[in-house]
């Protein structure tokens, strides 16, 4: 071992936090279909499909006239306009420029809301099932997280119940995610509100609106998000969005994030000591998203819609699985407790949604993402931003799978 290896030695903040489940996954199935495995991933929840056209042709723009300095910390004037635009267009709510941080994606607005709010022990109150990362993010910035279980006759959502009994006096967040990742997960305004009951009792407690799945809806209701559907919380809510999900924009990271001014302050100045603002040409074309035409996110969805129905279908009829359907995002997280007890032809006894996922990439190559990485140990999680015939074949293997169980 050189000195240098031997003398490395992590902080304590980062000791426990490893690469996510998610991703170990996603390198299995790689390391496998590298192989020569005819490998079917739908584990990342990440759009197959291309950023719209004119995205990109603002971006080559924005590139040919010059923009390639360092931005203004909190994000460029046009950006944080159509930001302003957005919000009042799509959710009634009237914010100013200084109200509005853009940041190297969601997940980085995420990381600057925690890193600015919280001193160590500070709780964040996060549903389960959760997106992976919340629990980390939380924690490299010192937090704690305080996991609430949902269940799937509720449709996953919080009741208030469970949120008032999860408050202490360290409580400084809850984090809300809806349509939900990985679960689907929406609320009716009047579902919110009385979730969110408890919180009129806890002046202390800001609620942080993760909004990033907001256009992938199958529900047909009204898009619900707390600032606007709960005006009381409204100064003591950041509304998280971004343009990943909805725009097939995932590898341009840019977020953006709506709320007090002191808060988005306590985020750039957390921003500037990190990243300095995200990438000048990426929010030029997020500019082109946000103002743009928005029939290609309906066409996207209008996919996503139709591969949640057949993947539903499929695996609904699999004795020992359970998949109805989402009421957004574009993931399908059917429980598989009914096949728990049940022997593979190698003689294993599947025991846990771990077990479940790899059997079904060993013997189905199929690669799922286990519940445990939700906090959710009966269910899997399958991304239908796959390629619907990957889907569709996905679905037969898995069937096939199912039925070779004793
Ligand atoms: N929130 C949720 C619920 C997500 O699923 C993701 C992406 N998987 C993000 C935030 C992060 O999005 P971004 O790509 O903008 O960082």
């Amino acid at each position: 071992m050189s000195t240098a290896a031997a003398a490395f030695r992590r902080s304590a903040r980062l000791s426990g936090i490893e690469v996510s489940l998610i991703v170990q996954i996603s390198e299995k199935a790689r390391e496998a279909k590298a192989r020569g495995e005819p490998i079917i991933g739908l584990g990342t929840g990440e759009p197959d499909f291309h950023t719209p056209q004119h995205i990109k042709d603002a971006a080559a723009a924005a590139m040919a006239a010059g923009d390639t300095r360092y931005p203004p910390t909190a994000g460029t004037a046009a950006l944080k306009a159509a930001v302003v635009e957005k919000f009042r267009r799509e959710n009634d709510l009237v914010f100013t420029p200084d109200q509005i941080l853009v940041s190297t994606g969601a997940k980085q607005v995420l990381f600057n809301a925690f890193f600015a709010t919280l001193d160590p022990g500070d709780e964040v109150v996060i549903p389960a099932p959760y997106w992976t990362s919340y629990l980390d993010i939380v924690r490299v910035c010192d937090g704690v997280p305080v996991v609430v279980e949902t269940s799937a006759d509720d449709g996953f959502r919080i009741t208030a119940e469970a949120l008032r009994a999860a408050i202490t006096p360290r409580t400084r967040w809850l984090l809300l995610n809806a349509p939900g990742n990985p679960s689907g997960a929406t609320y009716t305004p009047e579902q919110l509100r009385a979730a969110l009951a408890p919180l009129a009792d806890h002046p202390a407690v800001w609620v942080l609106s993760d909004d990033i799945y907001e256009h992938i809806r199958f529900d047909g209701g009204p898009f619900v998000t707390t600032a606007a559907c709960v005006p009381e919380l409204r100064d003591r809510t950041l509304t998280l969005n971004g343009v990943s999900k909805a725009y097939a924009m995932t590898g341009w990271r840019i977020g953006y994030a709506a709320g007090p001014k002191p808060l988005i302050a306590a985020m750039t100045a957390a921003q500037g000591q990190s990243t300095s603002g995200a990438c000048s040409i990426a929010q030029a074309a997020a500019v082109a998203a946000l103002t743009g035409p928005q029939a290609c996110v309906a066409e996207m969805v209008a996919v996503y819609r139709e591969r949640r129905d057949l993947v539903c279908a499929a695996l609904d009829a699999v004795p020992g699985l359970s998949c109805p359907p989402p009421g957004g995002a574009f993931y399908v997280f059917p429980s598989c407790a009914g096949l728990f007890g049940r022997r593979t032809p190698g003689g294993a006894v599947l025991t846990s949604a771990m077990d479940v996922a790899t059997y079904l990439l060993e013997a189905a190559h199929v690669a799922v993402v286990p519940g445990e990485a939700f906090g959710a140990p009966e269910h899997f999680r399958i991304s239908t931003a796959s390629a619907t015939a990957d889907l569709q074949e996905a679905c037969r293997r898995i069937a096939a799978a199912c039925a070779a169980l004793s």
